[in-house]
C-alpha cells in the first residue's frame, strides 16, 4: 500500500517513465493528488495509467474521509480511513484569519498521558508523510479550497500520535508541504507539538526547521507531571525547557506552553505561582485549555480557568485561554475514533 503524495515531483517524474508515460504526467499526478483527488476524481490522465498504478497498490492521497461533523460554530470534525483499514481524525477550525486543520501523525500513541484519549491503546503505527500530507489535501478539496486558494490556512500538528515520535515522516511532510507547486503552507503557519521530545527538539532546531514549537506543559513541577505524563521520566521539566529555550535560540519564534487544567491535580493558585515563575524570563506564551472530558480516563476539568488565569496575568506571565470549539460534535481529541471504532466491532 502506498500514495502519490509519499513522492515528490521529482519521483513521479520517475515513475510516469517507469509507466512509459511521458514526463508531463508526472506533475499532473503530483498536482490531483495535492488537489486531494481521489483516482475517480483525476480526469486528466490516461485510464490505462490510472489502472496500473491502481494494481500497484497505489492510493493517491493516503487516506479518504470516512465521516464528518459539522460544528453549529462551523468546526468541522474529520474521520479519515488509511488503506490498510485503520482510522484517524482532525479537525478543521475556522478563525477570522483563516482555517486550521489539526491533524494525525501517528494511529495511536505511545505518551499514554493520563487525559488524553489518542493513547487508550497504545501505538498502532506511524502515519507516512503522504499520508499526513493527505489530510490536509483532502480537508483543503472537501472545505472548497483550491491549490491556488486554499481553504486551508493553517496546520497544527496536535491530533492523534507524538509528532516528535515519528520524526523522520514528520519532517519529510514539513519538507513537502510548503512546495510552491504543491499545497505551499509555509512554515509560519504550521505549529508542532509534542509532549516534550527534548532529543528531538534539538534536532528539529538543527535540522533547520522554523514551525512554531508548541510543548504540553501540563504541570509546573516534575512530580504532578510525572503523575499525568509518563514521559516526564525521560525527559523532565529542566530538560524539556533547555531544548526549548535552544529551540528559540536557533529560529527566534517564541515557544507556547500548553496547560490543560485538571481538577485537583494542576489547578491551584500556587501552581499558577509556580508555572509563572517558569515562564519568567522564558521568551514564551502559556495556552491554557479547559481539558476535554474522556470518559476512559476520568480526570475532570477545572471549575474555574480564569482564577487561574489571573494568577498568571498579575505574575506578568503572557497567557490566553483556548477557545473551546466544536463543544457539541465529539469535542475530546480522538473520540470521534473511539466511538467509530467501537460501533464497527458491534456491528461485526
Ligand atoms: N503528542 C503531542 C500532540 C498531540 S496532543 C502533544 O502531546 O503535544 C495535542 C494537545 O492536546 C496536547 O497539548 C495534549 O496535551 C492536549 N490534550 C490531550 N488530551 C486532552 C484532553 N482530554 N483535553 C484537553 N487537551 C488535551
Amino acid at each position: 500500500m502506498d500514495c502519490l503524495l509519499n513522492y515528490d515531483l521529482d519521483e513521479l517524474y520517475k515513475l510516469a517513465a517507469e509507466t512509459g508515460q511521458p514526463r508531463f504526467r508526472g506533475e499532473q499526478l503530483f498536482r490531483a493528488a495535492h488537489e486531494g483527488r481521489t483516482w475517480d476524481e483525476i480526469t486528466n490522465v490516461p485510464k490505462s495509467l490510472k489502472a496500473e498504478l491502481t494494481a500497484r497498490g497505489f492510493w493517491v492521497t493516503g487516506v479518504e474521509i470516512a465521516d464528518k461533523l459539522i460544528s453549529s460554530d462551523g468546526t468541522v470534525k474529520y474521520l479519515y480511513r488509511l488503506a490498510d483499514g485503520n482510522v484517524i481524525e482532525g479537525v478543521l477550525m475556522k478563525y477570522k484569519y483563516g482555517n486550521t486543520l489539526c491533524v494525525s501523525t501517528q494511529v495511536g500513541c505511545r505518551m499514554n498521558c493520563a487525559f488524553c484519549a489518542s493513547g487508550l491503546d497504545g501505538l498502532v503505527r506511524n502515519l507516512t508523510s503522504g499520508e499526513i500530507l493527505g489530510q490536509v489535501a483532502a480537508v483543503n478539496r472537501d472545505a472548497g479550497g483550491t491549490l491556488a486558494a486554499r481553504a486551508v490556512t493553517n496546520v497544527v500538528l496536535m491530533g492523534s500520535g507524538e509528532p516528535l515520535d515519528n520524526y523522520q515522516e514528520v519532517t519529510a511532510f514539513l519538507r513537502r508541504v510548503n512546495h510552491p507547486k504543491g499545497l505551499n503552507v509555509s512554515e509560519r503557519n504550521i505549529s508542532l507539538s509534542t509532549s516534550g521530545l527534548a532529543d528531538k527538539i534539538y534536532r528539529l532546531a538543527d535540522d533547520g526547521f522554523n514551525v512554531t514549537l508548541t510543548v504540553s506543559l501540563h504541570a509546573p513541577d516534575d512530580k504532578t507531571r510525572l503523575s499525568i505524563m509518563p514521559v516526564n521520566k525521560a525527559f523532565d521539566i529542566k530538560t524539556v525547557l533547555d531544548a526549548a529555550r535552544y529551540y528559540f535560540g536557533k529560529t527566534g519564534r517564541r515557544v507556547i506552553f500548553e496547560y490543560a487544567l485538571i481538577k485537583g491535580v494542576n489547578d491551584s493558585p500556587e501552581q499558577a505561582e509556580r508555572l509563572a515563575a517558569l515562564a519568567k524570563g522564558f521568551p514564551c506564551h502559556i495556552n491554557l485549555i479547559r481539558l476535554n472530558y474522556v470518559r476512559e480516563r476520568g480526570l475532570k476539568a477545572a471549575d474555574s480557568v480564569k482564577a487561574f488565569a489571573a494568577v498568571l496575568e498579575s505574575e506578568g506571565a503572557s497567557v490566553t485561554v483556548r477557545r473551546t470549539m466544536g463543544g457539541d460534535i465529539e469535542g475530546a481529541c480522538g473520540q470521534l475514533r473511539r466511538r467509530y471504532l467501537s460501533n464497527e466491532s458491534k456491528s461485526n
